[in-house]
């Protein structure tokens, strides 16, 4: 009976060292099994890669056709993570953990610089490079990541993989401020995203109603100006939904997943 009850006390200790760093199945919810399911999504669908591509085909279009408007230096405006450079290894990593994302662990995975490209970008970029258009690459990853964001741009020898055309995340993450400082030398002439943030600072921490009106009255630059990838793993999508609070507890977050689903 006292071994018993040891081996209790011993399972019951490790279950809770266990809870501090994994989150039970109850309480990973939708959070964490929706990521998976979009990871999979992301890593095997070969309708993802589809989209993908449709979005490098009409960016191409939209390049050929372009008139410009001022003697500026042409540039073309690009989001890092979900639009050149595949992250899914990360989510899955974090999904076998039964984590969602946390900073540490993320710096851990682009100190790696292994993220390969999405399908589609490098054939892009190269195509836009070629037309003498320069890519400057506007990504909220962190300053700090700058070094190990560069290598992994040059590893597939992505055009102008250097310190002046990466601009990351110093005070806000808005990224309006940089895009300026690029129209200061150069004509924007398309922008890349998977989060809507990435073509408009109107999208900056809007609630999820105001999201889609505003998508709505941009309607005709998608496929134009807007060039948009397929992400349904993480993006202002998602923290609209927590009202920005990433910090929110996994219970509630799973009830505010589930509490914007429309039914019948
Ligand atoms: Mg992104």
């Amino acid at each position: 009976m006292k071994k018993l009850l040891i081996a209790s006390f011993i399972l019951f200790a490790a279950c809770r060292g266990t809870r501090t760093t994994q989150l039970s199945s109850n309480e990973q919810g939708m959070l964490i099994h929706g990521k998976t399911f979009a990871t999979v999504y992301q890593q095997s669908a070969a309708e993802y890669r589809a989209l993908c591509y449709q979005a490098f085909n009409a960016a191409r279009w939209s390049l050929d056709a372009f008139k410009p408007k001022t003697n500026k230096p042409k540039a073309i405006v690009t989001d890092i993570d979900e639009t050149i450079l595949d992250n899914s290894d990360y989510a899955a990593h974090m999904s076998a953990l039964g984590k969602d994302y946390d900073t540490e662990s993320w710096y851990q995975w682009t100190n790696q610089a292994n993220a390969i490209p999405i399908p589609g970008a490098a054939a892009f970029l190269h195509y836009a490079s070629s037309k003498g258009v320069e890519i400057f690459y506007i990504s909220n990853r962190d300053d700090r990541e700058k070094p190990s964001t560069v290598a992994n741009l040059k590893k597939y020898n992505l055009p102008n993989a250097d310190e002046a055309h990466v601009l990351l995340k110093k005070e806000t993450s808005g990224k309006e401020g940089r895009r300026q400082i690029v129209s200061q030398t150069h004509e924007i002439i398309m922008l890349m995203g998977d989060n809507l943030p990435d073509f408009s600072a109107l999208y900056d921490k809007k609630t999820m109603p105001d999201r889609n009106r505003q998508s709505d009255l941009h309607a005709s630059e998608f496929g134009q100006t807007f060039i948009v990838l397929p992400n349904p793993v993480y993006g202002d999508w998602e923290g609209s939904l927590y009202k920005y609070q990433y910090g929110m507890p996994p219970a509630k977050k799973d009830s505010a997943l589930r509490s914007i689903l429309r039914s019948y």
